[in-house]
């Protein structure tokens, strides 16, 4: 029995909020906070049970600080944007409450996503006595409870991994993203970079691809290589691993629509001056593309997510693919939200799970996989995610 404040009520928020109201027994109150009310209401309005809502602007400490004092929650639960996960965490530090997320720390102004920031309060979180669990999303987040769920029950060392992303569904509409346009455009235009014998080698942007060949009549499918979150936080707590990177699927139709936004300039993030005032492209950019909680009714398809790993046990070659496949209208008839928000969603309420019954609780900042994966891999299957975990040809990730 314990009470959560959501931060957030977007895509991933309605999500969480759908899934812990599903389990009073865990969450047995729920209050939900984000910077526009109306939209906690919303989301309130489809549940059938009562949760209560407030306003809050997460950049804002103090005003942070303010509600949780008055709500006194047992975890917060952040479903905001990265650029508020620091906020959070000094508020949550100043209240003494535990504090989950899904995606590590951006500053608004740098297209640079990385831990440092958000390790740098490991010391806080400890001597506060308070946990502090970072990247509880599917990737990352089960990407990482994967791979140590590989780790333990599969190799004696991972020597090669491979982070597998496809959404193979189709919401009919041009151009849309299927997370936050603004998150989601910064993270493709990036540079790609993947890990090699203790360096990070970097790429040009989507420069890499090859075809994978997908589970569940999703079939084959272009994968291109770019960086993400996961991979540098593996990277640190399994040292064995020599090669780590990350591929996901896009369609040639999102690529040329990028390439050409991008050519124009409309996806870049410093500001420019647009009749007398100051805006930037990105930003204006998302406020013309559609909200992806609205692409929930629209799409339909699969998405398979998951592990590739190659290592060796018991002095043998081995090599192990461990995956989900969610279908994005069986989340939509559930929880009214397409499959990106629910793979999204649901570790996130599951890792608060973990926090709140003592099973992943130790004071610190931790990432997903410096805990014992099977807890949560059991609920994956008991809450809307099943993984089936298959031997695999290596071969099958060389393209
Ligand atoms: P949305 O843009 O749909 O929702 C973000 C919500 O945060 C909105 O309700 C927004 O409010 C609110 N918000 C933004 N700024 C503030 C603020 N200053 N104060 C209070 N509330 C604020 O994003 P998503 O739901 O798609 O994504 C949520 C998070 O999940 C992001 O951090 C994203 O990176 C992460 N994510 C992680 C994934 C993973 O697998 N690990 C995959 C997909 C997403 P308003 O409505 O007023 O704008």
């Amino acid at each position: 029995m314990a009470k959560v404040l959501i931060i957030g009520a977007g895509g991933v928020s309605g999500v969480v909020v759908h899934k812990c109201a599903q389990l009073p027994e865990v969450f047995s109150e729920i209050v939900l906070a984000s910077r526009t009310e109306s939209k906690c209401k919303t989301i309130a309005a489809q549940l059938n049970r009562p949760i209560k809502t407030a306003q809050v602007d997460a950049d804002n400490v103090p005003q942070l600080v303010a509600l949780i004092k008055a709500e006194k929650p047992d975890l917060v639960i952040n479903v905001a944007l990265p650029y508020q996960d620091l906020t959070i965490m000094d508020a949550c530090l100043e209240t003494g409450v535990d504090y989950l997320d899904t995606a590590n720390y951006e500053p608004l102004d740098t297209a640079k996503f990385e831990y440092s920031w958000q390790w740098a309060y490991q010391d806080k979180f400890k001597d506060a006595g308070l946990t502090a669990l970072l990247g509880s999303g599917f990737d990352p987040g089960v990407t990482n409870v994967y791979t140590a769920y590989l780790k333990k029950h599969y190799f004696d060392e991972i020597h090669y991994l491979d982070i597998i992303d496809c959404n193979a569904g189709d919401h009919g509409l041009p151009f849309a993203t299927n997370f936050n346009p603004e998150i989601n455009i910064r993270e493709v235009t990036a540079n790609g970079r993947y890990w090699e014998n203790g360096n990070w080698v970097e790429t040009a942007p989507l420069s890499i691809n090859r075809v994978f060949d997908f589970p569940a009549e999703i079939g084959p499918k272009k994968i291109y290589m770019m960086y993400h979150e996961e991979l540098e936080s593996l990277v640190k707590h399994f040292p064995e691993i020599k090669r780590a990177r990350f591929w996901m699927t896009f369609s040639d139709n999102y690529l040329k629509h990028l390439e050409v936004l991008g050519n124009v300039g409309m996806t870049g993030i410093e500001p420019v001056m647009f009749e007398g005032r100051e805006i930037v492209p990105l930003q204006f950019l998302k406020a013309l593309l559609p909200d992806p909680a609205s692409l929930g009714p629209l799409t339909k398809g699969k998405t398979c997510i998951g592990c590739f790993a190659q290592g060796i046990k018991d002095g043998k070659p081995m090599a192990m693919f461990v995956y989900n496949v969610c279908d994005h209208q069986e989340c939509y008839r559930e929880v009214k939200s397409q499959a990106i928000s629910y793979t999204t969603g649901v570790p996130a309420m599951i890792g608060a799970k973990m926090i709140l019954e003592g099973k992943w609780k130790k004071p610190g900042v931790w990432n997903m996989e410096q805990y014992d994966p099977d807890p949560f891999m059991e609920d994956l299957n008991k809450y809307g995610l099943p993984w089936q975990v298959v031997e695999v040809d290596p071969s099958a990730i060389e393209g």
